[in-house]
């Protein structure tokens, strides 16, 4: 039976004046969880959605309880997950109303025909399928990352951001990746990054899983995630796909950074933002986690 293994993120958004010992030791609880779960035969697709609710309800990155409101002052929620073992994928998109915008992206693969499900359609299968409605999102929402991005209006870097993701390997070696954002801050009301889109926030097959981070605009022009299958196809390691693909945005003039796995268990953190939260387990059982070194 192959050794499961699993990487997280909590976004490619991380600044050197800011201390993340609070991130630091959640993300290492949260792999700890996964490993539990990972032994105990729990599939990559559950562990990812599992994973990712956990970043989601913590508050702490830019994602599910942590996001910022856009110019309108409204909370407008991204989020997918892929399973590499069929090719099914689901995701929603300028998502209001409801905690989890990852389990609603897995309803929308477990429930309907489409992939994909934006704005107030998607509030309203949310609400259909029985998900958990946020009451007041005044008290809700903590903003985590108003820290990370303390530039003053107008003078921090364009499209600063925030997310979370995931990328899992089961002991029946299917891989699965979730990836979920509440986006670039101060971006326009309506405005998609590429966190919902497969092929560039997230993409899973029999061979990678791929969560994205990053200036979602560049995420997109590259199509990023999927690139990483490609390449690795092509006879590239996991390292070298995921070197290339973000060499490639920072061509482009973007920044971010993403998170991979192969079959094998070999996994790749490239960024060429100040730094990346990250944790992980290896193959061997082994916990690690990183947020400015490599
Ligand atoms: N990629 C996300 C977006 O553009 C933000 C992030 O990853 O930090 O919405």
């Amino acid at each position: 039976m192959p050794a499961p293994a699993l990487i997280l993120h909590g976004g490619a958004g991380a600044r050197r004046s800011r201390d993340y010992s609070r991130e630091i030791v959640h993300m290492r609880s949260v792999v700890e969880a996964m490993r539990a779960r990972l032994m105990d035969g729990v599939s990559a697709l559950d562990v990812a959605v599992e994973t990712t609710v956990l970043l989601e309800d913590s508050g702490l990155y830019v994602a599910g309880r942590g996001a910022s409101p856009n110019l309108a002052g409204d909370y407008e929620l991204d989020a997918s997950l892929m399973d590499g073992a069929t090719g099914r994928a689901g995701a929603v998109a300028a998502f209001q109303g409801y905690r989890n915008p990852i389990r609603a992206a897995r309803a929308v693969m477990d429930q309907t025909p489409h992939v994909l499900l934006a704005g107030a359609g998607a509030a309203r299968f949310a609400g259909e399928q029985g998900l958990e409605p946020i009451d007041d999102p005044g008290r809700w929402f903590t903003r985590a990352g108003q820290g990370e991005d303390n530039h003053p209006p107008g003078q921090g870097p364009a499209l600063a951001h925030g997310t979370v993701g995931c990328c899992v390997l089961d002991r029946q070696g299917r891989l699965a990746a979730a990836t979920s954002t509440g986006g670039v801050f101060g971006k326009m009301p309506g405005r998609v990054g590429d966190t919902p889109i497969p092929g560039a926030g997230v993409w899973a097959t029999d061979r990678v899983a791929v969560s994205c981070t990053g200036q979602g605009e560049y995420f997109i022009r590259t199509a990023a995630a999927a690139q990483i299958h490609w390449r690795v196809e092509a006879g590239a390691s996991i390292m070298e796909a995921g070197a290339a693909v973000i060499a490639g945005i920072g061509e482009l003039g973007g920044d971010g950074g993403l998170i991979a796995l192969d079959a094998a268990g070999h996994r790749a953190d490239p960024f060429n933002s100040q730094g990346m939260k990250r944790a992980w387990l290896t193959p061997d059982g082994e916990i690690g986690v990183e947020v400015f070194g490599r």
